[in-house]
């Protein structure tokens, strides 16, 4: 077997450096814990940019793939097959809505999205051939295609993939009023992230959803909300849209919809405005296939249940408490973390730049046995699987804390030299576990 340095030798040398990974090679995982090569264990607290919401390894989500895995697992959209109904229907009824176009990542739903808007906008709403406006936030994060960086504001995610595609008009995130200056007749949608999970957990002002909907109702757009990362239990709720009590047009899913298994993602909306999408006009060879409906009517029945978001509600309260102690000065009553942000199991912890970059504190975290995931220079991202029990979510963030005081230099010295244990992994009880 490779060591962790010869396997990220070679990686480096033959995959393209899209990504930093922090030099930790994983080869198993089981609920919130992953071994290395090396036999290290850590605690994740990324979980696949919530992609494991249900945890590694969830059983009822193994068996259903399992199962599926023995019967058909590819047919094409070019037959029916047995798994399609039953997903399609369970999930536009989790959604509140009509119908389900299911895709495979994240993106392709976005693609999808920003599609369905604009025929949309020109079949039902009358808008002119080839004029449609989409608006959306400053600071959002959608997706890689050749589209959806054309309208990012993040340099390193849009310059030099040019030409941009035109049709999006951006504006300032979490200020209702300026989505409803920027509206004109030829506008289709509202495009946002009711949480922006890659700018850092922003949460933006209570209200601004409730407004967003209703200007545009108001003015005959659609509210596209893209619950891909916030979705799916990760605020405490079934959808980040619901804290504000507000339903979109169209959600739309990914992420943890495939429960850490296989991509799947769907854009979920009324036939009013699904319908727009006649045959051949739309598809995906892989989009709900039947090992894809099989995960996802899976996780269709853990969150029916209501357990995991409770969980999260329950302990994002607590992570929530436990990591606002830390702000305020390096050894003056704070551990050096400027700001937290974030709802239910999810959280932006901004740390004093002077103190250690983001990516400092997570290689430091990792060698206490703890998988996090910086984001725009000095913030942290923690988003555990759900299934975390509360020991093991304050001894991440216990581990927090020595890794500050340590980057800070206000750590007692003993204290400093001394690792904690990593502890055994701890499952709670929940169902399908
Ligand atoms: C991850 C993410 C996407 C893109 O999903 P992929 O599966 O990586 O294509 C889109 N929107 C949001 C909010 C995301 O977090």
């Amino acid at each position: 077997m490779s060591t962790t340095d010869e396997i990220i030798e070679l990686s480096e040398r033959h995959s393209a450096h899209n990504y930093h990974p922090l030099p930790v090679v994983v080869s198993e995982a089981r609920g919130a814990w992953v071994t290395d090569v090396e036999g290290r264990r850590y605690l994740d607290c990324l979980a696949g940019y919530s992609s494991l919401n249900f945890g590694h390894g969830n059983p009822a989500i193994l068996n259903a793939a399992q199962e599926q895995l023995q019967r058909v697992t590819l047919t094409s959209r070019a037959f029916f097959h047995d798994r399609f109904a039953d997903f399609c229907a369970g999930l536009a009824d989790l959604c509140g809505k009509d119908m389900v176009l299911p895709m495979n990542t994240g993106a392709e739903a976005v693609e999808t999205a920003v599609k369905v808007a604009r025929k949309w906008g020109y079949e039902v709403k009358g808008v002119a051939p080839g004029r449609a406006e989409i608006i959306v936030m400053d600071g959002n994060f959608h997706g890689r295609t050749t589209t959806i960086v054309s309208f990012s504001t993040d340099p390193d995610a849009r310059d030099g993939f040019g030409p941009a595609t035109p049709g999006f008009t951006i504006v300032e995130y979490g200020s209702a009023e300026a989505v409803r200056e920027a509206i004109t007749p030829d506008t289709v949608a509202v495009l946002l992230e009711p949480i922006q999970g890659e700018a850092g957990v922003l949460v933006p002002p209570a209200g601004y959803l409730t407004r967003v909907r209703e200007i545009c109702t108001e003015n005959n757009v659609l509210f596209i909300a893209d619950e891909i990362q916030s979705g799916l239990g990760r605020t405490g709720d079934t959808f980040a849209c619901e804290h504000e009590g507000v339903v979109p047009d169209m959600y739309v899913l990914g992420k943890a919809l495939g429960g850490g298994v296989v991509p799947v993602s769907a854009v979920v909306a009324d036939a009013s405005v699904l319908r727009v999408i006649k045959p051949g006009q739309h598809g995906s060879t892989f989009g709900g296939n039947p090992l894809a409906c099989a995960v996802g009517g899976a996780v269709l029945d853990l969150l029916k249940t209501g357990e995991y978001q409770a969980r999260a509600r329950e302990l994002g309260a607590l992570l929530h408490e436990r990591l606002r102690a830390l702000i305020g000065p390096a050894g003056e009553g704070g551990h050096g973390v400027v700001a937290v942000r974030g709802r239910g199991l999810w959280a932006g912890v901004d740390i004093d730049p002077s103190i250690a970059t983001g990516r400092e504190v997570c290689e430091a975290l990792m060698r206490r046995g703890v998988l996090a995931k910086d984001t725009h220079g000095s913030t942290i991202r923690l988003a555990p699987p759900l299934v975390i029990s509360e020991e093991d979510l304050n001894w991440a963030v216990d581990r927090l804390t020595e890794v500050l005081d340590e980057l800070s230099g206000t750590a007692a010295p003993a204290e400093a030299a001394e690792q904690a244990p990593v502890p055994s992994p701890r499952t709670p009880e929940l169902s399908g576990r």
